[in-house]
């Protein structure tokens, strides 16, 4: 064995289980070693062979604006100068909420955590607390990160290991937890119909990216949140991937529709660990120390990661951000489809804002079923084929990809060359 990255995997396997501190990061279900990164700048990354990547997952979405941008590092370096942690609340939180609240609409007041699962799984909490009601509703396909309610039938790398829902979760808490069809509104108009009134929560990724890219028709979230409002049931939108994703002001902003509470995470960190979940204030005035749901975090709000979570946050409130990120992804997604065509490949591709999504399929996907059809042994070959050429697509035939703002029109074309040859060998 010689190369460095087969030899790190092998000693990895040793100590950590699967050799990876999160299961997408293996390469399990397209085969090989995972890649062991050294360093990354812009829109690369480098692997413990010194060998150059274009990257599309972006840290699986918070690299936004590249990798290593000097603004947030010098931001970083400089609160990291100031001192780790202090268990004490910090005026840049406050910044960071005001911000938040700023951007998007539907959120008066914001409690800031660590990780995704920790805003997903206490906004649950709160949901659950305010309503006094146990059931909740989520989408087949739809991962909000780890929290037991939470991991039934969850998309992403679940399904990429072919076990929809984890072991270890007891069937007294996934009893509460009713696993709907995505975009499907007849089928959510009858479960409130018949039990709407014992429903705490509905909880969505209204752009989802963890079944691969699948959007919501405007019809099943207007359904959802019509549906919510006549029942007194919580709309919680996981925009912890999509917010600040496919666009400034999230995905609510693109459906015209606000959500009771929200959950941020991903770019709101710009690398580091920052998430948040927010809404109304009366909803949030249910939280701890004011009311009785209780969350809480020894590294919540952490000095660093706000610094590098604010920095990030004013760069993509500049001009033409979101402009040029859209045009770009759609730039790249355009240039697959055609080279797939090209090789008389049964492929297409679909871009909201930052975010995309591969197909092995005839059409664009709408649901979970639809999704679940695509040929993911193609979708397999091709991954390797990019990698070989120094492209870096995330290791799943379900998961979404992000491009930065980094990804200029040289590296875009780089891409497409290489898919050109992908194609042609598939
Ligand atoms: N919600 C969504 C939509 C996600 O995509 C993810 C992670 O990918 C999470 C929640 C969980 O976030 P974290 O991995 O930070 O816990």
């Amino acid at each position: 064995m010689t190369d460095k990255n087969d030899i790190l995997f092998a000693r990895a396997q040793k100590t950590t289980p699967g050799g990876v501190n999160s299961p997408v990061r293996a390469f399990r279900s397209v085969g090989g070693t995972p890649r062991f990164i050294t360093r990354a700048a812009g829109p690369y990354f480098w692997d413990a062979e010194d060998k150059r990547y274009i990257d599309y997952i972006g840290s699986w979405g918070p690299a936004i604006v590249g990798h290593a941008h000097p603004e947030v590092i010098s931001a970083v370096q400089e609160a990291a100068a100031r001192g780790l942690s202090f268990g004490a609340p910090t005026e840049g939180e406050i910044e960071m909420a005001e911000e938040i609240c700023k951007l998007v609409p539907s959120i008066e007041q914001v409690r800031l955590v660590s990780s995704g699962t920790e805003a997903t799984m206490s906004a649950l909490r709160l949901a659950r607390g305010a309503t006094k009601r146990d059931k909740i509703i989520k989408f087949e396909g739809c991962y909000h990160g780890h929290a037991d309610s939470l991991l039934v039938k969850a998309g992403s790398g679940l399904l990429t290991f072919g076990n929809p829902t984890s072991a270890g979760v007891p069937e007294d808490f996934s009893k509460h937890t009713l696993v709907l069809d995505y975009n499907n509104c007849e089928q959510l108009e009858e479960v409130f119909k018949s039990i709407g009134d014992q429903i705490a929560c509905v909880i969505v990724e209204p752009v989802a990216g963890n079944m691969n890219l699948i959007r919501a028709t405007q019809e099943f979230i207007n359904t959802m949140r019509k549906l919510c409002t006549a029942h007194g049931s919580v709309l919680i939108f996981d925009e912890v991937m999509c917010g600040f994703r496919v666009g400034l002001h999230g995905a609510q902003a693109l459906y015209g529709v606000q959500a009771d509470l929200t959950c941020l995470g991903k770019v709101i960190g710009g690398g580091l660990p920052v998430a948040a979940f927010g809404g109304r204030a009366e909803l949030m005035g249910h939280m701890a120390p004011l009311g009785g749901v209780y969350q809480a975090g020894t590294l919540s709000g952490n000095p660093v990661a706000v610094a590098a979570g604010m920095t990030t946050l004013k760069i993509i409130q500049q001009a033409g951000f979101y402009e040029n990120l859209t045009a770009q992804t759609r730039k790249l997604v355009d240039g697959l489809t055609a080279a797939a065509k090209a090789a008389n490949v049964s492929f297409c591709a679909d871009a909201v804002g930052g975010m995309f999504g591969l197909y092995f399929a005839n059409e664009i996907p709408g649901s979970y079923a639809a999704m679940m059809a695509s040929d993911k042994e193609r979708f397999n070959r091709f991954f390797h084929l990019m990698l070989d050429q120094g492209v870096y697509l995330a290791p799943s035939a379900f998961e979404a990809g992000f491009v930065s703002a980094q990804h200029d029109d040289a590296i875009i074309a780089d891409t497409i060359a290489a898919a050109e040859k992908a194609f042609a060998q598939l």
